[in-house]
């Protein structure tokens, strides 16, 4: 069993088809009649735009318009003038077209690979695409034609450019394995445009499968089983019968509002720990980021990233989102999140010590360059700070002074940010949820992390198999706080939204719509499935489901209740 990145969902069993690099070898040869060899070499891009126009017109009907985009794009690129007046001035100096052009290709390549932004990399993979198609075009090698691959076949190659996967026939492919390619890859976008799973980042995917042998490809979590046993087949075949049962009907999901039986809208947004997250998050037809956790961007790195290098990621992150909601949450570190680049001190009790807000009250330096580096991002989008772990009154003003002294700071030095940027905190500690009125008066939303709540109410650790029973969200301690918390948010008028892992607990849905709640916040595969239950519950259906449930005394008892009526 293989693993790789999980790019586009769904179970695929077919037979492996190699596409392999052709070797585009030329002699560099010297030329005399430049002029001959400028007109041979404008002819093949000439070719190569009409072939192009063809496959954008192909992609228009099997992916969409989004993707035929990317090769649109590879026109624009490769008439770029200058370009075409490089490869002239290298042609007119003796070099023979094939030599001029892929120097000028590969000197582009490195540009592009230089950037600092992630985004701005993945589009070298294009100009490695059109310099392969020229080059084939200049060579006279003939394409790969992925078109004619019979039914059932799964792709493995080594990347898989737009203009290869251009003339694909979806009712034949059954999968894609490739060695490179992110989840913002055009192989993944692909993927995921023409619902093909598919799993990326397969390291030497194409000397590891044999051309012709079986294989299953598990989109969903990066599977990927090489020559697979007739149980397996069996096994896999039963999952993609019930994912695309699942899957047909939570697409009459997709592209609608978040709206309940009865009309009422709610925001449905997703949890991401990193900018590229927001491509599975939009997949997944998220409304928005209800909670961004930073830690992530300070984890698996040897350094403390600084204010550039976080200002960036925000910046990335509010401009994908085009102008969709983003709540930043500052640092939350400590208890179970190691991050070895920050040297955290040993403690006693981390849970209990220095972590999340109270880390960065005490380290103003790195709390600055966040948030410095997140007001600085709001003048690109629809950004809001959150607060974790808040306990007290406080905690929270401290925390709005630091936004506020920044504010006047980029202010004086004349740089944009957004001046009703909205703070808000989560509601994770017993403490805040107590106090919720109170702290409902300090700021502008709450969001309330049922993960931290229900393991601080309940006073255990669910990684600890010995008191895990005691952590459930059903506790009726747990649900009171969550209950009190959205009642003292609506009586001050403000937005109170839920992003703990119960966010998603089609359980806990007509619990949290009776109490009020307005928005969700969940792990972007549940955004669809979320949707659909939300849209099965009145507001009246659920408030007779929550006044039993709030009348019942145990844990048990209600989960009980609570499987009896749930049909979602
Ligand atoms: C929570 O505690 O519910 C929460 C969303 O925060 P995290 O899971 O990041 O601690
Ligand atoms: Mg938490």
């Amino acid at each position: 069993m293989l693993k790789g990145l999980a790019a586009s969902e769904g179970i695929g069993i077919g037979t492996v088809m190699i596409i392999e690099d052709r070797i585009l070898d030329y002699t560099p040869k010297t030329v005399t009649d430049t002029k001959a060899e400028i007109k041979r070499f404008n002819d093949t891009v000439d070719t190569f735009c009409e072939i192009a126009e063809k496959k954008v017109e192909a992609l228009k009907i099997t992916a969409g318009k989004k993707e035929a985009d990317i090769i649109k794009g590879h026109i624009v690129m490769i008439r770029d003038p200058y370009l075409i007046s490089e490869t002239e001035k290298h042609i007119s100096n003796g070099e023979c077209a094939e030599e001029a052009f892929a120097n000028i290709c590969d000197m582009f390549e490195s540009i592009i690979l230089s950037s600092k932004d992630e985004l701005t990399r993945l589009r070298a993979a294009d100009i490695r695409d059109i310099k392969f198609r020229i080059m084939s075009l200049l060579l006279g090698v003939k394409e790969i034609r992925i078109s004619e691959a019979p039914k059932g076949t799964v792709l493995v190659a080594k990347e898989l450019t737009p203009s290869m996967t251009a003339g694909i026939v979806k009712e034949n492919i059954e999968g894609i394995i490739t060695e490179t390619g992110g989840l913002a890859s055009h192989s993944a976008i692909l993927a995921r445009a023409l619902e093909i799973p598919a799993v990326l980042n397969v390291p030497n995917a194409v000397g590891t499968f044999k051309h012709g042998s079986p294989v299953i490809v598990d989109g969903k979590d990066g599977t990927i089983i090489n020559c697979p046993d007739n149980k397996q087949i069996e096994r896999y075949t039963k999952k993609k019968i019930d994912f695309l049962k699942v899957h047909k009907e939570l697409e009459k999901f997709r592209g609608k509002r978040t709206v309940s039986a009865d009309g009422k809208n709610f925001d449905l947004f997703c949890n991401i720990g990193k900018p590229d997250d927001i491509f599975r998050a939009l997949y997944y037809d998220g409304e928005g980021i209800g909670l961004f956790r930073t830690e992530y961007l300070f984890m698996d790195v040897d350094s403390v990233p600084n204010e550039e290098e976080q200002f960036e990621a925000y910046k990335q992150a509010a401009v994908m989102l085009n102008g969709k909601p983003l709540t930043i949450r500052t640092l939350d570190i400590g208890g179970d999140k190691e991050v070895p680049c920050l040297k955290l001190k040993k403690e006693i009790n981390p849970f209990m010590g220095l972590r999340a807000i109270r880390h960065s009250l005490k380290n103003r330096e790195l709390f600055k360059s966040q948030l410095r580096a997140i007001l600085r991002a709001s003048a690109f989008g629809n950004i809001k700070i959150m607060f974790p772990l808040i306990t007290c009154t406080e905690e929270i003003e401290e925390g709005k002074a630091v936004v506020e002294e920044l504010k006047a700071e980029l202010r004086d030095r004349k740089i944009d940010f957004d001046e009703d940027i909205k703070i808000g905190i989560m509601i994770e500690t017993p403490s805040a949820a107590v106090a919720a009125d109170i702290l409902a008066k300090k700021v502008d939303f709450f969001s309330i992390g049922t993960n931290d709540l229900t393991g601080y109410t309940m006073c255990c650790d669910r990684e600890n198999s010995d008191v895990s029973y005691l952590y459930s969200v059903f506790q009726p301690s747990v649900l009171r706080l969550i209950e009190r918390t959205i009642r003292y948010a609506k009586d001050n008028n403000i937005p109170v939204g839920i992003c703990g892992e119960a966010a998603a607990d089609p359980m806990m849905i007509p619990l949290l719509i009776s109490f009020g709640i307005t928005e969700f916040s969940v792990s972007a595969p549940f955004v669809l499935k979320a949707r659909r239950c939300i849209s099965t519950w009145t507001k009246k259906k659920a408030d007779a489901v929550a006044k039993q449930v709030m009348q019942l005394s145990t844990e048990s008892e209600i989960r009980e209740y609570l499987s009896s009526v749930i049909s979602c």
